[in-house]
């Protein structure tokens, strides 16, 4: 099956990627499915900030490849030994395939699949490949879905079963965004009714993070961001209150919010600053939680003495800590309900031919979540 897909053949060109174009529209091809594989036509697949450390080389990956991994569709085609989904079902994809087998799936830690993370790593699926070509040549998958195509071909176990009557653009935000983001607030940090809670950054996981404090409860929730946009955006997801962190300092500004520093403060910032300042408007005996994905260079110093004297925890957290089969459907369901509004992040619909400059809004801030449709 021949299909256009979005390839990045090398990272780090400088921007604007408008100019640059480091990704090219071309027809690549898959075979059909193994065993334990299906086709899923695209129908929406949004831009995150990992796709940009993709394009920006701040994470390695094998060249050349087809970004994006937060999307749904419609299965097109399923290869042998399939049951779980059948042709024409409608689906979420997720990034982290989960093998069901590994210590950390038997667990009940999917977001940790051993081997669902060694074939990320190498830019293939977990039943194998790289299954894609592109005049006879390899092309990565990247997270196993790599879906800036018209097509992808995955593992049975990097789909989850959606309601059919889900529009595709609010459907495509649960594999990341809102996993990352509401699963920190929810089971990561793990916030207890009434308790307060600050949120830096707010692109769409900082964003789902608000709603996923909403959600459990959370007494107050102060917003932190440079863009009065983004921070009114904020309000009307449930935040409380709201600190333009380019006009005064986060840290204090949040600490006379909430008397000294908050029960849990969340990073989503994407940058060591914003995680030093969410340690320190943490309170005594509070959780720092931090989902930014900083180059893998970048090292944090703080006093050892402090996290055992005040008491402190500090928490990687890795698509929300969320078992996707169990918290997909449960936050549709909440979506549905108008308790977790997941379609005020999108700032917009784009055709896959705008890829590049939408990257350049990205890589800008300007914008939340960017859908290209298919
Ligand atoms: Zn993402
Ligand atoms: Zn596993």
């Amino acid at each position: 099956m021949k299909f256009r897909a979005a390839v990045l053949r090398k990272s780090g060109l400088p921007r604007p990627y408008a100019d640059s174009r480091p990704l090219a529209i071309e027809t690549v091809e898959i075979p059909p499915p193994a065993f334990g594989e299906v086709v899923v036509a695209i129908k929406a697949a949004s831009l995150c900030h990992s796709d940009l450390s993709v394009v920006n080389g701040d994470r390695a990956w094998p060249m050349p490849i087809v970004p994006g991994h937060e999307a749904a569709g419609v299965v097109e085609e399923i290869g042998p030994g399939v049951h779980s989904v059948k042709s024409g079902d409608h689906v979420a994809l997720i990034f982290l395939t989960q093998c069901g087998e590994c210590e950390h799936c038997i667990e009940g830690r999917p977001s940790l699949c051993a081997r669902g993370t060694q074939a990320n790593r190498e830019g293939r699926l977990l039943t194998g490949g790289p299954r894609l070509r592109l005049d006879g040549q390899a092309v990565y998958h990247h997270m196993g879905l790599s879906a800036f195509a018209e097509f992808a071909l995955v593992s049975e176990k990097s789909v989850v079963k959606i309601p059919a009557d889900l529009s595709f653009v609010d459907a495509s935000l649960f594999g990341c965004a809102v996993m990352c983001g509401a699963g920190t607030a929810l089971y990561s940090a793990g916030i207890r009714p009434g308790q307060t809670v600050a949120v830096f950054g707010l692109g769409g996981v900082g964003l789902s993070a608000v709603l996923g404090a909403v959600t459990a409860g959370a007494g107050r929730i102060i917003a932190i961001d440079p863009s009065e946009a983004k921070l009114a955006l904020a309000r009307s997801l449930g935040a409380t209150d709201c600190v333009n962190a380019g006009n005064t300092s986060a840290v204090e500004a949040v600490r006379e919010l909430a008397h000294g520093g908050v029960d849990h403060a969340i990073d989503a910032s994407s940058s060591l600053e914003g995680f030093g300042n969410a340690f320190e408007a943490t309170r005594r005996g509070g959780c720092t939680v931090t989902t930014s994905l900083t180059h893998p260079s970048q090292k944090f110093s703080f006093p050892v003495a402090r996290i055992v004297a005040e008491a402190r925890t500090i928490k990687g957290s890795y698509i929300g800590t969320c078992v996707p089969g169990r918290d997909i459907p449960a936050f549709i369901q909440l979506h549905r309900q108008g308790r977790m509004p997941v379609d005020k992040l999108v700032t917009g619909t784009l055709g896959l031919d705008r890829i590049n400059e939408a990257f350049d809004d990205l890589a800008e801030a300007k914008v939340v979540r960017q859908v290209i449709i298919f």
